[in-house]
């Protein structure tokens, strides 16, 4: 049982101390922006090069060349997509939702980007349109499109119910990976990492701090896109959730396709743009004195 908080009596200078400023961690005006106009200029010109149709309570990988676009688009009814990215070239540069959390906020939307781990840490892709930019933050606090869940997994469902479920985006982009690569699952599954969760709604409970879910405002045609800075091999997971209004991790939820197009733009639209380099970080952290 957790104890009766608070256990500890408020010091005299609680109110002083509980008053400091706000300070943002990363301020954003830190970062080069994206060239949104070079982007969409670019876009403008892109012919549609491929396309994948990712089936309810299940993920499919997919692949992005590096100046290249893709999108996800709601289809049949409302439903959320667990996004995970690599970089085509070193699957161990892979998405880090915590540090894109940090430096863009909870929630992303167009002009925001999807920073790969350490040491790596560049942009691996910039989102340049997002239909439900509309929503903001509601009245519960919630916004669309969060770096602050997870995925939902089989382990938490088992801790939590003690029952097996086969098809929690965790297992699901497992599955995709595993056909795509080749590899058993025992290699497959620790490159599953946290996603953004695309289309759904959630926020933290003002009172407690507790991650919540509501009802995704997603129908079908909206869609969320995305400029590839990187070469990117893609998977995205349609949630067992659903719209994820009242549960995940079983099969109770009504569930929907989700579409993944490809588009490339035309020889020189994007003129002298190249991929960002990797981290200039030299990685010798003090060691050797230095
Ligand atoms: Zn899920």
């Amino acid at each position: 049982m957790k104890p009766e908080r608070p256990e500890f009596p408020a010091p005299p200078d609680a109110p002083a101390r509980r008053a400091a400023r706000p300070v943002i961690t990363y301020p954003p005006e830190a970062l080069t922006p994206p060239d949104l106009a070079l982007y969409r200029a670019a876009r403008a010109t892109a012919q549609k090069t491929g396309e994948t149709l990712v089936p309810p309570r299940q993920a499919r990988a997919f692949h992005v060349a590096a100046g290249s676009f893709f999108r996800i688009t709601c289809t049949e009814g409302a439903q959320v997509g667990d996004l995970n990215l690599w970089s085509a070239a070193d699957p161990a540069e892979r998405f880090f939702s915590g540090k894109t959390r940090a430096l863009h906020g909870t929630h992303l939307s167009t002009g925001d980007r999807l920073w790969s781990a350490l040491p790596y840490l560049r942009p691996m892709a910039t989102i340049i349109a997002d239909t439900l930019d509309w929503y903001g933050f509601d009245a519960d606090g919630a916004s669309v499109h969060d770096v602050i869940g997870t995925r939902c997994d089989p382990y938490t469902h088992h801790l939590m119910t003690g029952a097996p479920y086969h098809h929690c985006c965790h297992s699901n982009l497992t599955r995709a990976l595993v056909g795509e690569t080749g590899q058993p699952a025992a290699a497959a599954e620790p490159m599953v990492h946290d996603v953004l969760n695309v289309f759904m709604a959630t926020g933290f409970t003002r009172d407690t701090g507790q991650y919540f879910m509501k009802a995704s405002p997603v129908r079908p045609g909206d869609y969320l896109e995305f400029f590839a800075e990187i070469d990117l091999t893609g998977a995205l997971s349609a949630c067992p959730g659903g719209d994820c209004s009242a549960t995940h991790s079983s099969d109770a939820a009504a569930c929907f396709p989700l579409l993944v197009e490809v588009f490339a733009p035309a020889p020189g639209a994007l003129g002298g743009w190249q991929p960002p380099a990797v981290n200039g970080y030299d990685r010798t952290h003090g060691i050797a004195g230095k």
